[in-house]
């Protein structure tokens, strides 16, 4: 098991965001976090990332608590994060954003052989790569998350609403792009609003309703569940 949450509940000041949520991810895996609006899929991504700290509940990576390791720390160990809203930086070009992704590295020739993969993922990156960050159009911006995060070598990928905003050509395209990463050998947890895309690309996924976990399965069983289809896929 290359990720697992226990029991771990996150409180933003008196609101409690996740009451007592528990998880695992294997290494290989894709796993999906579904839910509505508001109901912790964020929150639980920044719980594992580090940004926010628990109030309760243990949280292993590759077999070591890391409940109380500092953000950095788990960058090291190989946990990054593409964050909702793409958070590249603007004034920086776009190999500059991607060298940051490299900041924790001193494996020089390891770290240009990363920079050729994520330009063969995304050509479009390897164009505009003098261009600044906030130039780019929302997709390519998207894709710059990812490539940044892909650039820390991660052992695990949290990716949070990759498609958030993209034309679906470009939706297509960013869960193509996640199977190939995935099968490159990096293990994915991502949080999706997208459920259809998200399931059909899981090997497993979780549902999350008001900081809870509600039900779990493989992409395919939750695809085809009723109350899931219901809720989450506009089928009734
Ligand atoms: P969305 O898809 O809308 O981003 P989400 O499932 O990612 O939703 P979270 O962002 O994790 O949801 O939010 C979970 C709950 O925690 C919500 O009720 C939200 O209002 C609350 N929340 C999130 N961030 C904060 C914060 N910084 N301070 C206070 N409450 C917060």
């Amino acid at each position: 098991m290359l990720l697992e949450l226990e029991n771990v509940s996150l409180l933003y000041g008196r609101i409690q965001a996740l009451h007592g949520i528990s998880l695992t991810v294997d290494e290989g895996e894709v796993v999906a976090l579904i839910g509505a609006n508001g109901a912790g899929k964020s929150t639980t991504m920044r719980a594992i990332s580090g940004i926010r700290p628990v109030s309760a509940g243990r949280i292993r990576f590759a077999g070591q608590d890391i409940t109380k390791l500092r953000a950095d720390l788990r960058v090291v160990r190989g946990i990054s994060q593409s964050p909702e809203g793409r958070g590249i930086f603007p004034g920086m070009s776009v190999q500059e954003n991607l060298d940051m992704g490299a900041y924790t590295r001193r494996d020089k020739a390891a770290i240009a052989g990363d920079l050729e993969r994520v330009f063969d993922l995304f050509p479009r990156l390897l164009e505009r790569r003098k261009q600044p960050g906030g130039t780019l159009s929302g997709g390519e911006q998207q894709m710059l998350a990812v490539g940044r995060a892909l650039m820390s070598r991660p052992k695990l990928l949290l990716l949070d609403e990759p498609s958030m905003g993209l034309a679906p050509m470009l939706i297509q395209q960013i869960f193509s792009i996640i199977t190939e990463i995935n099968q490159q050998g990096t293990t994915v947890l991502l949080v999706e609003q997208n459920a259809q895309q998200a399931l059909s690309r899981a090997h497993r996924a979780y549902v999350l309703e008001t900081g809870r976990i509600v039900k779990s399965g493989t992409g395919q069983e939750l695809l085809h569940d009723a109350s899931v289809k219901e809720a989450y896929l506009g089928v009734a």
